[in-house]
């Protein structure tokens, strides 16, 4: 195998001790520090959680829905295109047949695992119909068990779509 040798960084002592880099990475640090701690008012941060960033827009890739007709119904026929393009692999489908005369089928079961999804946004593409998009703007999503994180059918169909303003 060809090995490629790296030629160590700095002959001298000083380079070689690497301190004084250090000690002058740290002095534009603790002067960034100094300068903000006397003016806490400009400081861009926001008191996370107990403030909501505001500018979230409806591009943004938030937690998934599930839409529906203008009739009330579920827009989902349960083709499996949008868990067929997961790269994830993270969602999981089970059709049953549909009942309206709207479509032949719709999903008995459609859970996404978040803590597998990479947000990616393949799943809306790939969706014919509309069914599933990603303008909630949730971003913030907490629980306790590995089940807390899985999105199923009734949670997706009762998120919301992002209202800007
Ligand atoms: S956003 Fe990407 S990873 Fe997440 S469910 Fe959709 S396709 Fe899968
Ligand atoms: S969400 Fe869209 S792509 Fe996924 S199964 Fe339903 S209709 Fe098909």
């Amino acid at each position: 195998m060809k090995i490629k040798k790296i030629p160590r960084y700095g002959d001298t002592l000083k380079e070689k001790l690497y301190l004084p880099a250090i000690f002058s990475g740290m002095k534009v640090t603790l002067s960034h520090f100094i300068t903000n701690l006397k003016d806490t008012d400009n400081l861009r941060v926001v008191w996370y959680p107990e403030e909501k960033p505001k500018d979230i827009t409806k591009r943004y890739r938030g937690v998934h829905r599930l839409t529906h007709r203008y009739d009330g119904s579920i827009r989902c026929v349960a083709c499996f295109m949008c868990a067929t393009a997961c790269p994830a692999e993270c969602i999981f489908i089970e059709a049953k047949e549909r009942d309206d005369g709207i479509d032949e089928k719709e999903p008995k079961r459609f859970e996404i695992d978040l803590l597998e999804c990479v947000f990616c946004g393949e799943c809306v593409e790939a969706c014919p119909c509309d069914a599933i998009r990603m303008d909630t703007g949730i971003f913030s999503f907490i629980g306790k068990k590995r089940e807390d994180f899985i999105l199923t059918k009734d949670k997706l169909l009762a998120n919301k779509e992002l209202k800007e303003g």
